[in-house]
């Protein structure tokens, strides 16, 4: 093999959270587009959940199929059925998780050695994928699924003590921007190396070790991140986002990670009956749950904001179904939809009717606000996402706070986080104020700029190309 009319192979494993997994079948898919041979590697319900979706992508004419391996979900005291993040069932079993994560690691070198791929692009919680493809000389390429700006603050974060600074803000040393944070805003691991630390470390060090970084984010949306990233910190990395704009039509767009809890023309037909950036979308990723308390609190605020709005929600399990106030289903009728569990998020996104977001500020989310121009508020739990807001908030200006102060080290929150007279104000903020709208009007420009990136000679698909040009180059020396 070896010459540039060789097909090249890329071979996909993505973590089995739905916030890596959909960014990166996403990704599959545009390399397929390019001309790329796809493969993705994932357990039995994620193959389950994607495969109409593959199907149609092969019918197009993509040269892109699945892999099925099995979870070993109960040989390491999980549910059976448990293969993905948001199925744990409590912060004790995380490690549960990953050990049987890891346990993937025989299935996946024995598919190396069958199909012998040019590149492997794995996320960054399967470190050991590294291992397996230095031992192979095949160039392995690792997949965060955050922003530049949260890989350089993590960075920061790993390499000074800021524990050791005085006082509860600090001024993060050394960035493109004055970013200011709280100790508190910071994940619990970094304080404590507790066994999570430890992953994140190796985590870490695959970056500097991997052929390169495949980064979900475009030039124009934090040149300077990009830039420190590369040139400062020294990481070989790729920009090719926002994929999600690789999904143009209404099934794509609807049919992402798991089944909506809702009709999707059901739900254009009502977005159709509403105003221009007149509904506000509430949504807080793929696996962080409220307890009642909390969703009691948001409904009487989005109530009382006299807003229209799509609130999805998802709550603690085995807790009653009783958290929405009395009367308030009839009450809302007409102004408000709630979703239960799962939305059509980006088809609602980029709905002429939704003039913002409220987000938990996971990055998959912000990136699809930002490519359907819609400014947010942000609400931050837990992972990186206390970042995100930082570039959100502090350097694109493209938010406004809901004021959330402490890092969370697990997916559930079981108590009031924020009262309903802080949502009923920011969203009336966001929604009615001239400072909401010169907010709107910046994010407005960032869709621009968004969907230029990925068109043909935008700076995405320019770097793609890069990319491409290398992995053909690496085929034809023999990696
Ligand atoms: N998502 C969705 N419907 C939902 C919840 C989430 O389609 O009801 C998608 C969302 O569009 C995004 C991903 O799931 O692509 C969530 O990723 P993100 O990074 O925002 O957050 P995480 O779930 O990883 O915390």
């Amino acid at each position: 093999m070896g010459s540039e009319t060789h097909q090249l192979h890329a071979l996909f494993f993505p973590f089995m959270a739905h916030g890596h997994m959909i960014p990166m079948i996403d990704i599959a898919r545009i390399f397929s587009v390019r001309g790329l041979k796809s493969t993705i590697i994932t357990t039995p319900q994620h193959a389950t959940n994607i495969t109409s979706k593959i199907c149609r992508y092969q019918n197009s004419g993509l040269d892109i199929k699945i892999i099925t391996i099995p979870f070993p979900s109960e040989e390491f005291g999980l549910p059976k059925g448990c293969e993905s993040v948001d199925s744990i069932p409590s912060r004790d079993m995380l490690f549960n998780f990953f050990d049987a994560v890891a346990k993937l690691q025989l299935e996946f070198e024995r598919i190396l050695e069958e199909i012998h791929p040019d590149c492997i692009v794995s996320d960054m919680f399967l470190p050991w994928t590294n291992d397996v493809a230095c031992k192979h000389g095949t160039p392995r390429i690792i997949f965060h699924g955050t922003s530049f700006f949260s890989l350089c603050v993590a960075n920061v974060t790993r390499e000074y003590s800021v524990y050791e600074s005085e006082g509860e803000t600090f001024l993060l040393p050394g960035l493109p921007d004055e970013i200011k944070m709280k100790k508190s805003m910071l994940p619990s691991h970094l304080g404590s190396k507790d066994r999570f630390g430890e992953m994140m470390d190796r985590i870490r060090d695959t970056e500097v070790t991997s052929y390169g970084v495949l980064v979900n984010s475009f030039y124009e949306l934090e040149p300077a991140y990009a830039d420190h990233y590369r040139n400062v910190l020294g990481r070989r990395a790729w920009h090719i986002g926002p994929v999600s704009l690789s999904n143009n039509n209404i099934i794509d767009k609807a049919q992402r990670g798991k089944k909506a809890g809702i009709d999707e023309h059901y739900c254009l037909n009502w977005l159709n009956s509403k105003e221009k950036d007149s509904v506000i979308y509430v949504s807080f990723g793929s696996v962080s749950r409220f307890s009642c308390v909390q969703l009691t609190e948001i409904a009487h605020g989005l109530e009382a904001s006299a807003v229209s709005f799509i609130w999805v929600v998802r709550q603690l399990k085995d807790e009653e179904d009783n958290f929405l106030p009395e009367g308030f289903e009839e009450r809302i009728h007409g102004r408000g939809l709630v979703i239960k569990d799962w939305a059509p998020q980006v088809l609602i996104l980029d709905h002429p009717a939704i003039g913002g977001f409220v987000t938990h500020c996971g990055w998959n989310s912000i990136l699809e606000g930002v490519s359907a121009g819609v400014p947010m508020i942000t609400w931050p739990l837990f992972a990186e996402q206390f970042y995100n807001e930082a570039l959100i908030t502090q350097v694109m200006n493209i938010g406004m706070k809901v004021g959330v102060e402490r890092w969370s080290d697990w997916t559930e929150q079981g108590h009031v986080l924020v009262t309903k007279e802080t949502v009923k104000k920011v969203v009336n903020q966001l929604m009615a104020t001239e400072e909401g709208e010169e907010i709107r009007n910046r994010a407005r420009m960032l869709k621009g700029l968004a969907r230029k990136a990925v068109k043909e000679d935008g700076s995405s698909f320019t770097d793609l190309t890069r990319l491409i040009e290398e992995l053909h180059h690496a085929a034809t020396i023999g990696h």
